[in-house]
């Protein structure tokens, strides 16, 4: 069986050369353990962090051995009462084409009708929960709000924006990172979209909400979180998701260089981390699983195949080839 091992640790942006594909003997599953072939796995933005060998929410990945991530899988063989051949598990051994671990480790999920097991890495599953809270606990949507969201075609933004129509939001407003996407945003998800790359967003959302923010979802940090504190109404609120503009940067970064309107617009800037967050997860599926059931909610993924593309479909999400939520089927 194949796994992606981290060999060295990037400084700025990742290579290839950081990662091996290294060929190991499957190990026979002992007792109260399951042998899972997993079927898709997840390359998210967080992982960047995990190269580094820095303290964190999440410890650093290891040099030299089997990075981990979100898969979903199916059983093999089980000798654990709990799970049988055929199970479909989600579970955080990814980077593997094959897993093997006590049982604990894997959660059995249902197959849904029309929706591909992939959904549970993304719409429904930590991307999706990662959107639903950040959006309603975190920046308090509330009806009429006007939404600002960075990352806007991404696997969390594209749902933030969703989610704040479905709860009533007067106007989304997307921000992605080419023509292609702005198009998908408007087309496919019905928001109002600019491409960041085509102006300083800072004017671009001024043309976009002449009439100011209410709520800004921050996937991408930088120039996009300064544009946004320009743009608050007075008692505008920031859930702080993310800052993938900076996950690469080897210097600490200068932005937002008008914090101090933070006072006078008494906004809220408030970050978060998802996992702290799991008590929601079954109003989550309750809520946006519904709307996925009733074919309110547009997810798209972008699909690599096979584990010698993982490396790939990493770095190709680091710079912005996928729409929607970026899978690797194996
Ligand atoms: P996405 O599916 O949004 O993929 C990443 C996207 O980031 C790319 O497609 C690219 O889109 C965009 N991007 C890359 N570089 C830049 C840049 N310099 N400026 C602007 N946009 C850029 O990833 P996720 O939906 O999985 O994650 C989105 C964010 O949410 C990340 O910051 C992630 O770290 C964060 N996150 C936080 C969690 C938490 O608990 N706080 C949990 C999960 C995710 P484009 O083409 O538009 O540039």
């Amino acid at each position: 069986t194949r796994e992606v091992h981290l060999v060295s640790r990037p400084r700025g942006w990742p290579e290839p050369a950081d990662f091996a594909l290294v060929e190991r003997e499957l190990p026979a599953p002992g007792d109260g353990e399951v042998l899972v072939r997993n079927r898709f796995m997840s390359v998210d933005p967080y992982m960047r962090g995990r190269m580094n060998d820095v303290k964190s929410y999440v410890p650093p990945f290891g040099l030299n051995e089997a990075m981990t991530g979100g898969a979903i899988g199916e059983v093999v063989e089980s000798r654990s009462p709990g799970l049988e051949p055929g199970d479909l598990v989600l579970h955080d051994l990814g980077w593997r084409e094959h897993a093997v671990a006590p049982a604990k480790r894997f959660r059995a999920v249902r197959p849904i009708d029309g929706v591909p097991p992939s959904a549970y890495l993304g719409v429904l599953g930590m991307p999706g929960l990662t959107a639903y809270v950040g959006l309603l606990d975190i920046a308090g949507l509330k009806e009429g709000d006007t939404v600002f969201v960075s990352g806007a075609a991404g696997a969390v933004g594209s749902l933030v924006g969703q989610i704040a129509r479905l709860r009533g939001a007067a106007r989304v407003i997307g921000s992605a990172g080419s023509d292609e996407k702005v198009a998908y945003l408007t087309d496919r998800l019905g928001f109002d979209a600019v491409n960041y790359r085509s102006g300083p967003v800072r004017r671009l959302l001024a043309e976009a909400a002449p009439d100011g923010i209410d709520v800004y979802f921050d996937n991408v940090g930088g120039d996009h979180l300064e544009a946004a504190i320009e743009a608050f109404n007075d008692h505008g609120r920031a859930a702080i998701c993310g800052a993938i503009s900076q996950y690469n940067a080897t210097e600490p970064q200068a932005t937002p260089r008008n914090l101090a309107l933070v006072i006078g617009k008494r906004l809220t800037l408030r970050g978060f981390i998802v996992s702290d967050h799991s008590a929601r997860f079954g109003d989550f599926v309750r809520e946006v699983g519904g709307w996925l059931a009733e074919g309110r909610i547009e997810f798209d993924e972008t699909v690599f195949e096979g584990l010698d593309h993982a490396v790939d479909a990493f770095l190709a999400m680091l710079r912005g080839r996928n729409t929607g939520k970026m899978i690797v089927r194996l």
